[in-house]
């Protein structure tokens, strides 16, 4: 893997934890639709939930605050966004396999989070990224193999030159590989598929 230049990271599930997440989508949305509507947190929460599944994953709505925010009648997302911002948290070995990696190799975020989203996970590993490319706020679109080599294009290397690594199956997996990416599939929660990486220090031992 002599001629790799750009090593791109997926940000939720690879680098950040769920708990931002976890925190806004299930805790503090379902908080304030209960407040809205006076009912039980716990119906609040099945009642949301069973909203975003109607949705699903594969439609950018699913991704989009500002849509739940409008579809709940809940107002503007900023403060429950930021009331959130302590719950951002990185998986243990992030900050040293960046640390040295960032010497080597340019840096960048590839994701599906929308930039409001985005930003306030990445506060504190922000530095080790020469570039962030949230799909949805830049190309309105899922982290398509379209995507991937808008990518590649705006980084000025073939897809050979780029490395990218995330825990989704389809979007971090086969979407950037079918455009000839070197592609690698994190599967942190252990009983791998074949091939997959356990976490990032394994990233640096395929690297070297
Ligand atoms: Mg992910």
């Amino acid at each position: 893997m002599s001629q790799i230049e750009v090593i791109s990271f997926d940000a939720e599930g690879t680098l950040v934890t769920p708990d931002f997440s976890q925190a806004i989508w299930h805790e503090t949305i379902p908080a304030l639709y209960a407040g809205e509507n006076g009912i039980e947190l716990a119906k609040a929460k099945k009642i949301v939930a069973q909203e975003y599944n109607k949705v699903g994953d594969q439609r950018l709505e699913w991704y989009d605050i500002k849509y739940w925010f409008r579809y709940f009648q809940l107002g503007s997302p900023e403060p429950a966004i930021q009331s959130c911002q302590a719950k951002v948290s990185y998986y243990p070995e992030v900050m040293e396999v960046l640390s040295s990696l960032k010497g080597q190799y340019k840096l960048i975020i590839a994701s599906g989070t929308p930039s409001e989203l985005l930003q306030p996970q990445l506060q504190g590993i922000k530095n080790y990224f020469l570039r962030i490319f949230p799909s949805i706020s830049l190309v309105n679109q899922l982290k398509t193999p379209e995507f991937y080599t808008y990518v590649c294009e705006s980084m000025k290397v073939s897809p050979a030159q780029i490395v990218h690594v995330g825990d989704n199956w389809q979007f971090d997996f086969l979407n950037s590989r079918q455009v000839g990416i070197h592609a690698f599939h994190l599967n942190r929660g252990g009983n791998s598929q074949q091939g997959s990486l356990a976490d990032l220090t394994e990233l640096k031992r395929h690297l070297s």
